[in-house]
């Protein structure tokens, strides 16, 4: 079969790699009929997460038709319709059973990401998302072995379309999960930092929640532009104020907002310092955006933290929010706890994830896309590729 292969920094290409098979009773075999280029491909992408093999398959959000099915699958059977959780669950374990899916702690080999983290077992093992995480080969293929397929793929109804349903894998319940995290409700002031994929995921949700008030922030007008239009955010450039955050606090009644969102992650712009110096490793992470978020949450509020981040970071201003009493949520996202409630909201017609899809190539042509995305030419907010 034909699959997207990973070979060196921003050095993508697609190979012809054996089919996969089925392994283990509850696995089953999927044909993709839809797969998407995620923000945190392009981590891995430009060489920036560690034990990324030369051959590896790359993609994690992803979708398809049941082909094969395990003896052990109990709820599909061959020619469903279903969508892939990105994380890799059991279902039963102690984490698993607390619906915290990502941290499920049976199905990763590999060791995570964490620095410090004694004999504490992994988190949960994720597709095509380096050995860190299990080097399970990812979704950007035609063909791919999904395992835990009693966990997760859910079925979807043909009267959605793969566009509509393709983000349920990913950015929409990242989006989600992130605004669920901040406490966001009726009236709520929301300040995103990033209005990449995941920020605008987040902005829908964040308007399907009642927010009241959004701003967004990132660099690219194409990018604030849509945000403003499909989902009415205060726009902030942050190549013409160079303090958003500022800008922010003095537009909230000098209190701030009650949830940052930071959607940018550890690649995060704007600090010549930290751009240099993580080049360098001498930083593992920027914190631009992350300061920013500290700096544009009132006193009380929460900073959620979707963005991606690795290791350490000097300038993380610990005492600002200790001193504003802040709370932090983060991480991998538990994808499967989500996923039935944004069917039904897609269902209903509350949320319009596919919208924001600007390109679609065949997969042959996936390192096109990779490069696309990630220079933000041809106002390319999101990439989906069929096989
Ligand atoms: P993306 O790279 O397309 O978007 C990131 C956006 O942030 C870009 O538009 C960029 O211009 C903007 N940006 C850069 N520096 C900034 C700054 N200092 N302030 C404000 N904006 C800035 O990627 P994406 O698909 O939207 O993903 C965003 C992040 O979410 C990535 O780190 C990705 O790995 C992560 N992610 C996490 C999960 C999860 O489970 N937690 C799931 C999906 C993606
Ligand atoms: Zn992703
Ligand atoms: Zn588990």
């Amino acid at each position: 079969m034909k699959a997207l292969t990973y070979h060196g920094s921003n050095k993508v290409q697609v190979d012809n790699v054996p089919d996969p098979t089925l392994r283990e009773l509850d696995d089953i075999l999927l044909r993709v009929t839809a797969t998407a280029i995620c923000g945190s491909d392009l981590h891995l992408y430009r060489g920036k997460v560690p034990s990324v093999q030369s051959g590896d398959i790359l993609g994690h959000e992803f979708m398809g038709i049941v082909e094969d099915v395990g003896s052990g699958v109990t709820d599909l059977k061959r020619g469903d319709r279903v969508v892939i959780p990105f994380v890799i669950a059991c279902g039963s374990c102690f984490h698993c059973r607390l619906a915290e899916f990502s941290a499920c702690e049976t199905t990763n080999t590999g060791d995570g990401g964490a620095l410090n983290a004694k004999d504490m077992r992994p988190p949960a093992a994720l597709f095509g998302f380096s050995h860190m995480y299990g080097g399970i080969p990812g979704g950007q293929a035609e063909y791919v072995r999904v395992p835990k397929a009693n966990v997760g793929p859910i079925v979807v109804p043909d009267a959605l379309s793969d566009d509509q349903v393709l983000f349920l894998s990913d950015i929409l319940p990242t989006g989600y999960q992130a605004a669920v995290d901040g406490g966001v409700t009726e009236g709520s002031t929301v300040a995103i930092f990033g209005a990449g994929p995941v920020g605008l995921m987040a902005a829908a949700c964040c308007r399907m929640l009642g927010a009241e008030k959004i701003f967004m922030v990132d660099q690219h007008p194409y990018r604030l532009a849509f945000a403003q239009q499909a989902y009415g955010v205060v726009p902030i450039n942050f190549d013409d104020d160079e303090d958003p955050a500022e800008l922010i606090v003095a537009q909230t009644n000098r209190r701030g907002v009650d949830v940052s969102i930071d959607a940018v992650g550890f690649e995060a712009k704007g600090s010549t310092t930290e751009t240099i110096l993580t080049t360098l490793k001498l930083e593992a992470s920027s914190g631009k955006a992350l300061r920013q978020c500290i700096a544009a949450t009132r006193r009380g509020g929460t900073v959620s933290v979707p963005g991606v981040y690795v290791g350490f970071i000097h300038g993380f201003l610990f005492g600002d929010a200790f001193d504003k009493g802040l709370s932090f949520k983060m991480g991998q996202t538990h994808v499967q706890k989500h996923m039935p409630t944004l069917l039904d909201a897609i269902g209903e017609g509350r949320l319009d994830p596919g919208a924001i899809i600007t390109h679609r190539m065949k997969l042959v042509d996936a390192a096109e896309g990779y490069r696309v995305f990630d220079e933000k030419e041809e106002d390319c907010r999101k990439v989906v590729l069929t096989p």
